[in-house]
């Protein structure tokens, strides 16, 4: 049986239970930073191991400092209360935990200082979220990622994320899987929800940061995995929308989409119309190390293990 869990208001409460009022500021203005953490079901093991954790709340703290927010919590308490939540809520799959810093007071006026934070944690069940096996249809969007002079997007602020749902709903509404959206110089920024790489005569390449780019930690496990095991040094530079089109391979990154082929892309078909080479080696070093199932990797997996009533 499971049922979920919350961290809301310094309590683990039911999820039902966690509820907050229609004047909260984050809620009117978008004045919050998040974070998604999978959590992933192992049945040998009997366990779902949280992937990088404490990465993930390590970026919620630079995230929240990036808006001037107060975190209020240590980050060895956060990942304590995260496993009491995945354990206590007793899935048997793939999950996602939510941690989000947010302006809680209930008050009208837009700022961000002089305002009371809070934290919460909850957890969904949560499946694939684009197709692995046969890849990702993808669109140049044609709106633009918002630029770190406007709302920084190395920092995870819930307010961005209209400019994401604006670029998917467009790419599926387009009868597309997911959008590439270029920054406001015309480069190749990322997905709506994902980092992008291309491979390009044996070689991984993926736009810098400041190209408007989350700094995600799958990605970062990507070029750490292709380094150690493939030999690949990732480079990291500017990619013209034209190169998209003449890619050997292309794949995104997430904590939501793992990591996800990338097909077809403006009804220009990636060659061969399915997963290359590199990308397929990538994702079975990947799916081993985020399962556990990769001695190596294992200090990347805290382990949740669901408690049996007694
Ligand atoms: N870019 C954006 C805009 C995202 O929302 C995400 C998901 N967090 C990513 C990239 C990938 O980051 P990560 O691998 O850390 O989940």
């Amino acid at each position: 049986m499971s049922t979920p869990y919350a961290y809301f208001q310094g309590q683990i409460v039911p999820l039902e239970e966690a509820k907050v009022g229609v004047m909260t500021h984050a809620f009117n203005y978008g004045t919050a930073v998040f974070e998604g953490i999978r959590g992933n079901w192992n049945a040998d093991d009997g366990c779902l191991y949280l992937f990088r954790m404490r990465e993930h709340y390590e970026r919620l703290a630079q995230s929240s400092r990036i808006l001037g927010l107060e975190m209020n919590e240590e980050i060895d308490r956060l990942c304590d209360l995260t496993v009491e939540i995945v354990e206590r809520s007793g899935y048997e799959e793939d999950v996602y935990i939510r941690p989000m810093v947010y302006l809680s007071s209930e008050v009208l006026g837009v700022r961000l200082h002089g305002l009371e934070s809070d934290l919460l944690i909850f957890i969904a069940p949560f499946g694939p979220y684009l197709d692995i096996d046969k890849g990702a249809r993808c669109h140049t969007s044609s709106w633009r990622r918002v630029d770190d002079t406007g709302i920084p997007p190395r920092a995870k602020v819930t307010g961005i994320y209209v400019n994401s749902a604006l670029a998917k709903s467009e790419a599926e509404l387009n009868g597309f899987d997911e959008a590439i959206v270029l920054n406001s110089d015309g480069h190749v920024s990322e997905g709506s929800g994902e980092n992008i790489f291309i491979v390009r005569n044996g070689a991984i390449i993926t736009p810098p940061p400041s190209d408007n780019v989350l700094e995600g930690i799958t990605a970062a496990t990507v070029v750490e995995l292709a380094a150690n095991e493939l030999g690949i040094e990732t480079v990291e530079r500017s990619i013209d929308r034209s190169e998209l089109y003449i890619a050997d391979e292309v794949f995104m990154t997430g904590t939501a989409a793992h990591l996800t082929p990338v097909t077809e892309i403006d009804r220009r078909v990636v060659k061969g119309g399915e997963p290359g080479p590199i990308t397929k080696d990538l994702s079975r070093l990947f799916f081993d190390a985020i399962r556990g199932k990769s001695e190596k990797y294992r200090q990347w997996c805290t382990p949740a293990r669901v408690r049996v009533a007694s």
